[in-house]
């Protein structure tokens, strides 16, 4: 372990963001004169999750993705798959991804690797000051994927509440929802998956007061991950997962056997959203990943987002300009409000809403809306389809919320 009291560029937590800055930060020749320590509590970081993605092009280094998928089933609604072109929709296993990224930044001289809990952060007016239970070290700039806990000598969240001071405006509502799952790893004793196509949004699950699905990636005809899923302000709990996905996979009609269970749950929330386009040039303490608005609030993706972010802010410190935030134009925001307002309030409407949506639209301007790269012409022709009393009865709701 190293005692150096400065590095220029501080990173808290090696899991997504963290990994995917420190290789823009490399890639944009920033290592070269800075240094960077990267500081993460979990000793054991191992394959914690899967992450998909849809794109064009795989994102670099392709040896990543484990599998790709050039067609989607939407199973409640049609029995034919339908082609993603341009686009695929790509699954990497995160242990594939730290270690690819960690291999490669170990190889620079410049980046010091600590496995420690970050217990403060405090911006000291011309540096940050980064303490953990053993170490304490100053830094030009701390990029921050995690928050350190509560501690008795910062006031009372005095960080988180920084946080949402800088990116919330104080009337904003508290709109809160998780996208949590339960998800199951499968080899059946017969060929039942289509491994061409995966299913997104399968609504023929029981809805409860939530909206829920399946969500269903075949890595063979033989294997595949099934994932329930709800949108809803209470987390699914296991037993309640476990009921539907037996259903599910009676259904399939043949044994099977769970290889690996993947529980997780994402913030469906606007709370993160990004109001400004620019930090400012004295803020030192920089939001990346879930913290810096990178998860579209309806859908839980983000981490496509996290590495186009990592880009644009590596580039603006290597030129020295203003550096961006993960702001997100103000319509999209609205729109995700509008929709986690009715999943908050009228849960029972979201799978009308969602089969509507893939039921009238083409899965390619899906992605794109999903994006946020549609125009307002195409947004129109989307809402137009959709139960369009109940989104102006929660643009009302949002309106008078203010
Ligand atoms: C199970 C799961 C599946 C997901 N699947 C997808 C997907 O398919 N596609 C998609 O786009 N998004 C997905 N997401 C959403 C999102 O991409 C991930 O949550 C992503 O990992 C978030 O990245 P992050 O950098 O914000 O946080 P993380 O990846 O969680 O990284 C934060 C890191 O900080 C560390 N840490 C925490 N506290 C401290 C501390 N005090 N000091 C030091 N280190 C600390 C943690 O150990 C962790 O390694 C998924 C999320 C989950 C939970």
């Amino acid at each position: 372990m190293d005692n150096q009291t400065f590095y220029n560029f501080t990173i808290t937590g090696a899991g997504a963001s963290g990994l995917w800055l420190a290789n823009a930060l490399l890639q944009h020749g920033l290592l070269d004169t800075n240094t960077l320590c990267i500081v993460e509590s979990d000793a054991n970081k191992a394959n914690d999750r899967t992450w998909c993605y849809w794109a064009t092009k795989p994102l670099a280094p392709t040896v990543m993705v484990s599998k790709e998928w050039q067609s989607i089933f939407q199973l409640n609604l049609s029995s034919h798959s339908v082609s993603l072109a341009p686009y695929s929709y790509y699954h990497l296993r995160s242990a594939d991804f730290y270690s690819e990224l960690k291999s490669k930044l170990a190889k620079c001289t410049s980046i010091y690797w600590r496995n420690e809990e970050v217990i403060e952060v405090n911006d000291v007016s011309t540096q940050v000051d980064v303490k953990t239970k053993s170490h304490n070290w100053q830094s030009d700039r701390v990029f921050l994927s995690a928050l350190p806990p509560p501690s008795p000598t910062q006031d009372d969240n005095k960080l988180a509440n920084q946080r949402f001071l800088k990116t919330q405006s104080p009337s904003a509502s508290p709109l809160f929802l998780w996208q949590s799952f339960v998800g199951w790893r499968v080899e059946t004793s017969q060929k039942v998956f289509d491994e061409s196509s995966m299913s997104m949004m399968d609504f023929n699950v029981a809805q409860g007061n939530y909206t829920q699905f399946m969500y269903e990636l075949p890595f063979s005809s033989g294997e595949a991950l099934v994932e329930m899923t709800r949108f809803g302000t209470e987390k699914l709990s296991i037993p309640e997962a476990e009921e539907e996905l037996k259903h599910y996979m009676d259904r399939k009609g043949c044994s099977y056997k769970i290889n690996e269970v993947e529980i997780g749950a994402i913030p469906m929330t606007p709370q993160f959203d990004m109001h400004r386009k620019y930090l400012t040039q004295n803020e030192r303490i920089i939001y990346i990943g879930t913290l810096g608005g990178a998860i579209k609030p309806t859908t839980g993706f983000g981490f496509k987002r996290m590495q186009v972010y990592s880009e644009k802010l590596a580039q603006a410190l290597k030129e020295n300009k203003a550096l961006p935030t993960m702001h997100r134009p103000y319509r999209f925001r609205l729109y995700d409000i509008l929709l986690l307002r009715i999943l908050e309030n009228q849960p029972d409407r979201g799978k009308e809403i969602f089969e509507q949506l893939f039921r009238t639209q083409p899965i390619q301007r899906i992605l794109r809306f999903l994006d946020e790269e549609t125009s307002i012409l195409e947004e129109i022709a989307i809402f137009s389809r959709l139960p369009i009393r109940l989104f102006l009865k929660s643009l009302t709701d949002h309106l008078l919320s203010l």
